[in-house]
């Protein structure tokens, strides 16, 4: 007979999250940043030198990448001006440079290579993290209108909610999380995942808060909410 092996929870398996290519060679930063990526939601790969990097980059195109400009062998300037080269699959990607070189000289050198933002060391993740997410908001194609169940539009580019043809009258973090749900239905969101959608990045916001904003959600979008709570996960839209 054959075993059936247990599947992990959605959240674990889901192949939409953004790859974030890791490239550091200090391990302890390494880990951290890899520690920070993963309880956002995000999936990674780390190289700890530069030619590690570009196999990885290579072999799975990530989304954005994080670049530490100080690595064995090969630079993180060279790294950059590799991915730069036309006709490369990482002529767009966003890359976000790691720096203890904090002077005026190196920081505009990253750019001329082709960075896109950067953050000097010794950074907080959280400062690191919310670079990340602007960086991949920007690199996102235009928005167009999100569809729910029961009549439910939501429009992006104007922050405007309509439910059933009427006007939905939703906090910017209740339009977020549901623009979140939106993007994946039948995805399940672990409430971290939730609370770093949201682009009040300053708010050191609990994941109670998130509970709050799907409660109040609930209530405005009715009966057909199709807001579905995963226990000990977190929460799902539709399906
Ligand atoms: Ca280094």
């Amino acid at each position: 007979m054959a075993m059936s092996i247990p599947k992990p929870p959605a959240a674990l398996t889901a192949n939409d999250r953004p790859l974030v290519l890791v490239v550091e060679d200090e391990p302890d930063l390494a880990d951290a940043l890899l520690g920070y990526l993963r309880h956002a939601g995000y999936r990674s790969a780390h190289a700890a030198d530069g030619l590690a990097a570009l196999r990885l980059f290579y072999a799975d195109p990530p989304a954005v990448v994080l670049l530490d400009l100080m690595l064995p062998g090969l630079s993180g300037f060279e790294v950059l001006r590799t991915l730069r080269q036309s006709g490369s699959a990482g002529h767009k990607t966003p890359v976000l440079v790691l720096t203890a070189r904090a002077s005026e000289g190196d920081v505009l050198d990253g750019f001329a290579y082709g960075a896109d933002d950067y953050v000097t060391k010794p950074f907080r993740p959280r400062e690191v993290m919310a670079r990340l997410r602007a960086l991949l908001r920007r690199s996102q194609p235009p928005q167009t209108c999100l569809e729910g169940v029961a009549g439910l539009v939501l429009d992006p580019a104007r922050h405007q909610a309509h439910l059933g043809g009427q006007v939905l009258e939703l906090t910017k973090s209740e339009f977020e999380l549901l623009a979140s749900f939106l993007r994946a239905p039948g995805r399940v969101f672990r409430r971290q995942e939730l609370l770093d959608a949201r682009s009040d990045l300053d708010s050191d916001a609990l994941e109670r808060t998130v509970d709050a904003h799907i409660r109040n959600l609930r209530r405005k979008l009715g009966a057909n909410h199709a807001i579905e709570t995963v226990y000990g996960v977190g929460y799902r839209y539709g399906e």
